[in-house]
This record gives C-alpha cells, structure tokens and sequence, in this order.
C-alpha cells in the first residue's frame, strides 16, 4: 500500500517535483505506521494536514479530510523548540516550510535516522529538502554533520548547554557519531518487504 500510495500521490503532486516525492513520501509512510494516526505520525492538526493536501495533493484532499488525532500535540519536551527552529529558519516563510517544520520536529523523536523515519527514500532527500525550505540552517551544516545530531546541537547552543565533549570536532572522541555516515535501509522498504516479500514493486519511491 505505502508504495502504491506514493506513487499516486507522487503523481498528481502539484509544484516542485522534488516536493511531491518527499511529501509524497512523508505521507505514504504516516499512513503505512499502525502507532499513530497520519495527523500524529505527522505531527500535524488535521486542518494542517488538510492544507499541505490542498496545497500539493489537490486530489487527495478527501484521503485526508476528518482524519483523527491532535497532531500538533507535543511528544516530546524537545518537539516544539525543534519545531521552531525549523520556522525560524524557513527559506522563504512559506506554508509548506511549516508543515515540514511539524513533520520533522515530530519524526527526529524516532529512534532510527531521520531520513528513515520520515520515510524517505535516502539521506539526498532530507539534504535537498533543508536546502530548498530551510537554506539559513542548512548552510550552518557546512561540515555535513548527521541531521539529528545537528539540531539538536544547535538547540543545546541557543540554550547554553554544553553537549560536546572537546573544544574542537577534529579532536573530539565523538567524531563518528556526529560526522559518521547514515546509511541505512529505507523503512519504508523494510516495512513493504516484511508485509510483503512478493510485492517489492510497489516501492517505485526507492527503486
Ligand atoms: S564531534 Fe564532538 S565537538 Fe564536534 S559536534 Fe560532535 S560532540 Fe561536539
């Protein structure tokens, strides 16, 4: 189902292409968790999820409509201090960099890399996507550090709160888990291969 719906959603995505398949994405792989509700997977109130519909799934605008659950709700202490950097950041101030802002604070609570658990297809996608909606924080990322780590980082900077364990990276002991890469498995694919070993094609989103 989540590659099928991708691929419809995919489809008849309005504007930037690149938007399409990550938001695409995002949403097929909220509908595909049996936890939580799309909204809360989301972490999105349902009239906000109903607006990013409208706005680049005009044709799912009924998936969406009436779907349960607070998803602005915080999870985390954490969540809305993500979520606010993200809008302070946003490229152009624009509605979708604040339903990415929602989506992203509540996925970097998953315990896996944050392109996984948004449902993307790689780490590329999330990049591209900081570049496009939240240029000013990603060009602070100059060294390419993992993405959770570098929020949370920045949030514990604002805050004054020390987390690293040496004045410099190049000598810090910690190198790895900041800077190391983030490869991985698609969860989404992991997830469609578990339900389904004989329906592999249903991912076009990671093929
Ligand atoms: S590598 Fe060390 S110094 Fe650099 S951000 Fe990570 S914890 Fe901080």
């Amino acid at each position: 189902m989540a590659g099928g719906l991708y691929r419809w959603l995919a489809d008849g995505s309005r504007g930037d292409p690149a938007d399409g398949h990550v938001f695409a994405c995002m949403l097929a792989h909220a509908w595909s968790e049996a936890e939580w509700p799309p909204a809360m997977a989301l972490g999105l109130a349902p009239a906000e999820l109903a607006a990013m519909a409208a706005e680049v799934f005009p044709h799912a605008v009924s998936l969406v409509a009436g779907l349960p659950g607070d998803g602005e709700e915080p999870q985390a202490i954490e969540e809305p201090d993500l979520r606010a950097l993200m809008i302070e950041h946003g490229t152009r101030g624009a509605a979708r960099e604040r339903w990415l802002a929602h989506i992203l604070a509540r996925r970097s609570l998953g315990a896996n890399h944050l392109w996984q658990d948004l449902g993307l297809a790689g780490r590329s996608d999330l990049s591209g996507l900081m570049k496009r909606h939240f240029a000013p924080l990603a060009i602070r990322n100059n060294r390419d550090m993992k993405w959770k780590k570098f929020f949370y980082r920045e949030l514990c900077e604002r805050e004054g709160v020390p987390i690293c364990k040496a004045p410099s990276c190049d000598v810090c002991t910690d190198f790895s888990l900041c800077f190391g890469a983030e490869d991985g498995e698609p969860l989404a694919r992991l997830s469609q291969i578990r339900r389904s070993p004989a329906r592999k094609e249903l991912l076009p989103c990671l093929n």
